[in-house]
């Protein structure tokens, strides 16, 4: 089977990760603050908080905008589940706002439309979450001057999307948001087994993040509300977790991120070439916005015509091609109709998600794999 989707481990990564396993720290050491410094030095973001896992990361940036009870967030419909499930986490609730049918990202006219109606009825949202599906950035400028009109906070979820760029910007530099996170899971663009970033520029909200990562501690006699008694003691603040990455996943992620740029290339050169072979297939092939680099963590082509996409991907399947689907509607989950949302609501990112493909698509997919996958798609279309 080719997969849609493969980490690539070298052996630099597997000395990275032994050094550690020989030191004296596994966790907490300084590996740890080495990943937060190299991945804040490619995006040019200040501080780069490492946890466990982005829906960690996701989490925390909504307990640092102080995001609770009552509260409202937006995000994309066309996401992975994480996306929403933070507001829940918070007691909050959440919105979608459609998708632009070319892009596939959440859609800024969608956007500036549903504000419009919210601020009428009293229901703005506190936090919105652009998505940048796929690796492509959001017109996160608009989303930006929104947000000072309608006066919420924004969080770039950009877990498919390190690497990219936006006129020059890399993804993660927030110029245009609060907060930006990343994943490090091994099906996206760098890896540490599990593990995710929140970048900011933002002193108080790293701060605050990175209290929370820890139980809510503090070991800063500085920064303690009573005096300390000694050396060992630490304070607890508020109710924090432990959503810490260890320094073996730090390494491993350290040693990755070596070779971003030559990843990026990679996926976009790949993607080149699928657009070049699809040309004559009856696929909507993926748009990227004059502007934008996507990382090209996905390549989804679009079929249209009713249960087609079903079909295709059934052949492709027996045909030994690892095709997926991003992303089925998180509206439609079962958890969320049980909130009250419904077919019909969203119908841009409904629509995609019945015609949605996911192609095979890594740094290390061969030529001569590509071609096996569009000679499939072509006999299954
Ligand atoms: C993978 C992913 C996440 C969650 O990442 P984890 O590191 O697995 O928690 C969140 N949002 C999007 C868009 C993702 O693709």
């Amino acid at each position: 089977m080719i997969p849609y989707g493969r980490q690539d481990i070298t052996q630099a990564d597997i000395d990275a990760v032994t050094a550690v396993l020989g030191s004296d720290f596994l966790t907490q050491g300084p590996a740890v603050p080495r990943f937060e410094g190299a991945v804040a030095a490619v995006t040019r973001a200040r501080h780069g908080i490492a946890m466990n896992s982005a829906t960690s990361a996701l989490h925390l940036a909504c307990l640092a905008l102080d995001l609770g009870k009552g509260d409202l967030l937006w995000t994309s419909p066309n996401t992975f589940l994480a996306s929403a499930n933070c507001a829940r986490y918070c007691g909050a609730d959440v919105d979608f706002v459609d998708i632009d049918p070319l892009t596939w990202n959440m859609c800024a006219d969608a956007l500036e439309e549903k504000l419009r109606h919210a601020r009428k009825h009293g229901r703005l949202p506190k936090i919105v979450i652009p998505v940048h599906f796929g690796g492509q950035p959001t017109d996160q400028e608009r989303i930006h001057r929104l947000s000072l009109e309608y006066g919420f906070r924004i969080i770039e979820d950009a877990s498919h999307a390190i690497g990219g760029s936006r006129h020059g910007e890399p993804v993660g530099s927030c110029r245009w948001s609060d907060i930006t996170i990343l994943s490090f899971h091994p099906v996206k663009i760098i890896t540490s087994g599990e593990g995710g970033m929140a970048l900011t520029n933002d002193t108080m909200l790293a701060d605050r993040m990175t209290q929370l990562r820890s139980h809510g501690m503090v070991r800063d006699p500085a920064l303690m509300k009573s005096p300390s008694p000694g050396e060992w003691y630490y304070e607890q603040q508020e109710l924090g977790f432990n959503y810490r990455m260890t320094d073996i996943h730090a390494a491993l992620g350290t040693s990755q991120i070596d070779r971003l740029a030559s990843y990026v290339e990679a996926r976009n050169t790949l993607a080149e070439r699928y657009n070049e072979l699809l040309a004559s297939v009856p696929v909507q092939r993926p748009l990227i916005t004059c502007g934008n680099t996507s990382a090209f963590h996905l390549y989804v082509v679009r079929i249209a015509g009713d249960g087609v996409r079903n079909r295709v991907y059934r052949h492709m399947r027996e045909a030994g091609i690892g095709v997926n689907v991003h992303y089925a509607p998180v509206h439609l989950q079962p958890y969320y109709r049980s909130l009250g949302f419904n077919p019909g609501m969203f119908p841009e990112a409904e629509t995609y998600g019945q015609e949605a493909l996911t192609l095979p698509l890594y740094p290390r997919l061969s030529t001569q794999e590509q071609d096996t996958v569009v000679r499939a798609l072509k006999a299954a279309v």
